[in-house]
């Protein structure tokens, strides 16, 4: 029986006192892409499989190790998306978005699932935020939406990351650096793991990715991608600092970074943290201007990136960065009796439809207890309704804060309230600012 209490290895729960955090950064993320003309789109957990094993590249970790693949009832064979980006493009297709005025600009926050092994940073149901801004070659698009992950970083006041650029070309200058690539590796033929043993052949760029520290160690004296690149790859390239430049965003060029996904073309980049571990990079990216077609489309040049949001919540913590207090309780209304609870049900629901967080009791408790639980929530005023005060029709509304009471009509009480909180909350805020709160502030305006 402890199996039902006890969550999958390598999965994680948000719970009720954190989830304002995570609220947080979707809304940061959300607002910066829809600054920069990014509209949400929204695609199923699970996908064809053969989607990932041609848009991701069955020559990559992912395919060959990380996939959650099963058939389901219809025998069919279905696997938890591990990206988002198959699958966006997959939808693009399927609903012509072609025909959209170009470039489609979208994002998404979403769980992706990868059977790794679990460990700080790395989970096997993670959740990333991803743009994919489709039909444009044009390296200021490159640069665009290198500039949106910056943003991100730079409003969330995350420091100290190192944006790292590449070009792996297209697959015409590819195919020699391919060549070099094999030939230096067969050197070391005794040694590759097996994976990469096969990968010798079929894609031998997907060795400078491999996890294992001896094909690493190999690979770090690899002929590097850079001088293989053709005019147009070198062109784009320079462009694309050039556009990173004006847009004043630090990068290095880090000529070994490849990405682990196969359909990746031109620029590729990642933002990297030295301060949470070997898990450290954030966001990763890059053009891929083959996947379009590679799923039966026409070739349309396309790029994006995603971003793990468990790692960047990590990066936030370990650089104390503080989040926005969650919403607060802002009125506990403590009842005695049927009729005053009767009351408070319709006041706090009145309270409710102008956008207050009101709360009475729902569970039986006594005056004494309700009180606790108010306090425990940090409700920020309370309020005590018995038959004395719906016979009398007011009540003492108390802050919290200063402990000031004031009698309050019960009819009418949204607006009272409301009214009464403006003023109180006003107050305070000039005395933190030694303002004399005998100016009108009517006669400023
Ligand atoms: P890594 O080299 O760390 O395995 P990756 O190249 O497999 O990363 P991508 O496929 O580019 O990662 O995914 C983009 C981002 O998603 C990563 O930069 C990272 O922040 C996050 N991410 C990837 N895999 C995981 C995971 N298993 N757990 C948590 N976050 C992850
Ligand atoms: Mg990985």
């Amino acid at each position: 029986m402890a199996l039902v209490t006890k969550a999958i290895k390598g999965t994680q729960d948000t719970l009720p006192n954190e989830s304002y955090k995570v609220q947080f950064i979707e809304q940061t993320v959300l607002e910066i892409a829809g600054n920069y003309g990014f509209k949400e789109i929204r695609t199923p957990v699970f996908e064809h499989t053969e989607l990932f094993q041609r848009g991701v590249g069955d020559t990559t970790d992912v395919v060959q190790k990380e996939m959650y693949t099963f058939n389901d009832k219809g025998e069919r064979s279905i696997t938890l998306r591990p990206e988002g980006t198959a699958g966006v493009i997959r939808a693009f297709l399927e609903h012509g978005l072609f025909n959209e005025p170009l470039p489609q600009k979208m994002c998404y926050l979403t769980s992706c699932y990868r059977y790794e092994k679990p460990q700080a940073g790395r989970l096997r149901e993670f959740h990333q935020f991803g743009v994919e801004c489709v039909g444009t070659a044009s390296p200021a698009a490159d640069a665009e939406v290198i500039a949106l992950a910056n943003d991100v970083f730079t409003f969330l006041d995350v420091k100290n990351l190192q944006l790292e650029i590449n070009s792996i070309g297209c697959p015409e200058c590819r195919k020699e650096y391919h060549k070099a690539l094999k030939e230096y590796f067969e050197k070391y033929k005794g040694d590759l793991c097996e994976t990469c043993l096969g990968r010798l052949d079929r894609n031998p760029m997907r060795i400078l990715d491999c996890k294992s520290p001896v094909c690493g160690e190999i690979a770090k004296n690899a002929p590097t991608v850079l001088q293989f690149l053709c005019d147009d790859c070198k062109e784009h390239f320079d462009k694309t600092k050039m556009y990173l430049d004006a847009m004043g965003i630090e990068y290095k060029v880090n000529p070994t970074i490849v990405r682990g996904l196969d359909y990746y073309t031109r620029t590729v980049f990642e933002f990297v943290s030295n301060e949470i571990g070997a898990q450290g990079t954030v966001c990763g990216g890059g053009r891929y201007d083959g996947l379009c077609q590679e799923l039966g489309g026409a070739p349309t040049p396309a790029l994006g990136f995603g971003m793990g949001i468990e790692r960047l919540m990590l990066l936030m913590e370990a650089q104390n960065i503080p989040f926005p207090a969650d919403k607060p309780c802002n009125i506990y209304i403590a009842s005695m009796g049927d009729k005053a609870s009767f009351k408070a049900a319709e006041i706090v629901s009145q309270l409710r439809t102008e956008g207050v967080n009101a709360q009475f009791d729902v569970v039986g408790r006594s005056v004494k207890a309700q009180m606790k639980f108010a306090n425990k929530l940090g409700a920020e005023y309370t309020m005590v309704l018995g038959d004395t005060e719906i016979d009398e029709n007011k009540a003492n509304l108390k802050n919290m804060q200063t402990g000031e009471t004031t009698e309050v009509q019960l009819d009418d009480f949204v607006d009272n309230f409301m009214n009464i909180s403006i003023q109180q909350s006003m107050s305070a805020l000039y005395e933190n600012l030694g303002i004399d709160d005998s100016i009108d502030l009517n006669s400023i305006l």
